[in-house]
């Protein structure tokens, strides 16, 4: 008879071995989550984004100390497609392929329609979107010439349902779920997989601040913020970690999520389940 139990034990916890990951955006935030996710799982890695260079110095070697692989940096602009191009000409001549790519990169900007600054529309559209869109292209030929590719887009809630006063970032979210179907579907026989993460709140250093912000400014507690203000929307009332997110890109990378693609998966405590 047969039997649901494995015949062997896996034999690495370090699945991403040999490979390299690309995470734009990842000097901080959930981009950083990832990559130390990504490098824990045995994966080179290149980070990508803006930052004091000391501090980018730092979190490079610390990667490379903790999880004894090879790490290199990248200040290219995600709105600027030459310097996309360049990342990548960059990326292959140091390990010759992009295996995992993580589009993470993004920037926000809250304003009524009518008011929204053209510039800061072009450069949301820009970082959020379009760059998505450049990765791909570049990163997808040698993941076909290698039979294997996982492309992870860090969407939001945002690419699921709208929000007063975030039309660049909404419409630039929503774009991008579009985006990773089609994607999805074009290298489907490849053994690529595209899939979209879409958080809710998640505790990032830029969160962090606008907590106290938003205390000192209506003069309540931070937990007041968190819960009503911060949270409003997010019914489980707690910030998902970078940690989480990681674990999630690196269920992603694995082969248990081989037929798992042109997918968002919603992390955002049960928001878009309203
Ligand atoms: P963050 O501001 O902490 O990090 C953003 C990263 O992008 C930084 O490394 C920054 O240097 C980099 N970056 C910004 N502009 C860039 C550019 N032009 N070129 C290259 N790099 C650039 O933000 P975060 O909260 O970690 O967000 C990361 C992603 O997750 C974004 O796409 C964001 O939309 C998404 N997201 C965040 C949350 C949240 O609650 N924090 C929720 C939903 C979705």
């Amino acid at each position: 008879m047969s039997t649901s139990v494995p015949e062997k034990a896996p034999t690495t916890d370090r699945p991403l071995e040999g490979k390299a990951s690309l995470v734009t955006g990842s000097t901080s935030g959930i981009g950083l989550g990832i990559a130390r996710a990504l490098a824990a799982a045995g994966s080179a890695v290149i980070i990508n984004g803006f930052g004091k260079p000391e501090e980018i110095e730092a979190e490079k070697v610390s990667i490379e100390k903790d999880f004894g692989v090879s790490v290199s940096y990248s200040d290219a602009d995600m709105s600027n497609p030459e310097a996309i191009e360049e990342m990548f000409d960059a990326a292959f001549s140091e390990f010759g392929a992009v295996d995992v790519l993580v589009n993470n990169a993004g920037i926000q900007h809250v304003a009524p329609l009518e008011e929204f600054p053209v510039a800061k529309w072009d450069a949301i559209i820009a970082i959020d979107l379009s760059s998505v869109f450049h990765t791909t292209r570049l990163a997808i030929p040698r993941m076909i010439e290698k039979g294997w590719g996982r492309i992870i887009n860090i969407d939001s809630a945002h690419g699921l349902v709208g929000s007063a006063f975030k039309s660049a970032y909404v419409a630039a979210k929503h774009g991008v779920l579009g985006l990773t179907k089609v994607t999805a579907l074009e290298v489907a026989e490849k053994g690529i997989t595209c899939n979209a993460i879409a958080p809710g709140y998640v505790h990032t250093p830029l969160v962090e601040a606008q907590i106290e912000d938003q205390a000192k400014a209506h003069g309540i507690p931070r937990e007041e913020v968190v819960r009503n203000v911060l949270l409003a929307q997010q019914p489980n009332k707690r910030f998902a970690t970078t940690d989480e997110l990681g674990g999630i890109a690196v269920f992603l990378t694995s082969d248990a999520a081989a037929s798992i693609t042109g997918t968002t998966i919603a992390v955002d405590g049960g928001w878009t389940a309203h």
